[in-house]
């Protein structure tokens, strides 16, 4: 058995990962201790915030790139886990990892076990995982966009953008997406069930967008940033809402520069006019108290297939650094993942 494992090759600059960010590295997998188990991953989640993590320095060259993920325990000296379950963990970008007693990695998710016969266990990464609550907790405890009025979501086709909208619609609002390229959007309009989805690549994207909202936008779910923010910060009504979840665009930007609150800043004359609340999200904030009701109620909507969602998934460890690199420049097409086993 050999374990394989990306680890980060050195400090990343600005711009968007290369492949000298990475180090392969192949070595015996570790053995498990009291209080441990060993599993193999199933499925590698890649998620922005990786990048943040690299870039300010939270992981150091030579350590493994960090990554949540979907496991089956393979060895097992921990009195919870018997070999043979699926766990969602944070085994990193390595092929076999160390969950339990001093393994201290799993931040605000904590490690739990799966039950294949709800949902497939990839979907602990995505709809039924933080991209799941981050777009719940948008929607239903944040923004709460109402029956007749209009939500706006970009990356609309994305992990949490997906999720987010359809959310919104199950609330009775109307629903506009912004998205990148043509499949995107056709995705949004036709099986997500949108009610419109422009583009943000087009040259009259402001335009459309507005022509897209006639009675202004209420609430705005806030993936991105840059042109696209700028496009919907005119059309804000008063007295709407701002789920701040991220802006993507801006995560290669120089890091003393601040550039996400540069780009609030921008909206700050507007927010006051139209006294528009910004609620920044974090969702580490709503593990503890929303993950079960969350977990609940996703669960049911996936089985009545009332929510949808997409995930773009890679094939092989190997194709971890490409699919990061693509998925952060937004070639993606729905949740990035990589199946490690296949
Ligand atoms: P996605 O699956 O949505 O992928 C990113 C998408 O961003 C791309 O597919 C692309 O979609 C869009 N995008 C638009 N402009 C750019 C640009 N200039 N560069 C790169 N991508 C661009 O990712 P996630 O669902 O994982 O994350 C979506 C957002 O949610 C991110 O900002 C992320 O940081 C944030 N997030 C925040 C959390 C929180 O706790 N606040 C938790 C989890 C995620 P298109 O081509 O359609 O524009």
């Amino acid at each position: 058995m050999i374990n394989q494992q990306w680890q980060l090759a050195r400090l990343p600059a600005s711009g968007w990962p290369e492949a000298e960010d990475f180090t392969w590295m192949e070595s015996a997998p570790p053995k498990p201790g009291a209080g441990q188990f060993l599993s193999e991953t199933l499925y590698l989640s890649l998620d922005p915030y990786q990048w943040g993590r690299r870039r300010r320095g939270v992981e150091i060259p030579g350590s493994v790139c960090h990554g949540r993920t979907v496991s089956r325990v393979i060895q097992s000296r921990h009195p919870d886990y018997a070999v043979g379950d699926y766990v969602f963990n944070t085994n990193g970008w390595q092929r076999f990892g160390l969950t339990g007693a001093g393994i201290t990695d799993f931040g605000y998710m904590q490690p739990r076990q799966l039950d294949p016969s709800v949902a497939p266990v990839s979907t602990a990464l995505g709809v039924l995982g933080m991209l799941g609550l981050t777009a719940y907790a948008g929607m239903t405890l944040q923004g709460r966009p109402m029956p007749g009025e209009t939500l706006v979501v970009s990356a609309a086709s994305g992990g949490v953008g997906q999720i987010a909208g359809q959310l919104a619609k199950l609330a009775g609002a109307r629903v506009v997406g912004i998205a990148g390229v043509d499949k995107k959007v056709k995705f949004c309009r036709e099986e997500l069930g949108f009610d419109d989805c422009v583009s943000h690549l087009t040259p009259d994207y402001e335009s459309r967008l507005r022509d897209a909202c006639p009675e202004g936008i209420d609430v705005y779910f806030e993936n991105v940033g840059g042109r696209v923010f700028e496009g919907v910060l005119p059309l804000l009504n008063p007295v709407s809402r701002i789920s701040l979840c991220g802006m993507i665009a801006q995560y290669g930007d120089d890091l003393n520069q601040s550039p996400q609150q540069a780009w609030m800043h921008a909206g700050q004359a507007i927010f006051d006019r139209q006294k528009v609340t910004v609620m920044p999200l974090f969702v580490g904030d709503f593990v503890e108290f929303h993950q079960a009701r969350f977990l609940e109620e996703m669960t049911t909507y996936i089985r009545d297939k009332k929510i949808h969602y997409r995930e773009d998934i890679w094939s092989g460890l190997e194709a971890a650094p490409q699919a990061f690199s693509d998925m952060l420049r937004g070639h993606n097409f729905g949740k990035t993942l990589v199946e490690v086993t296949s």
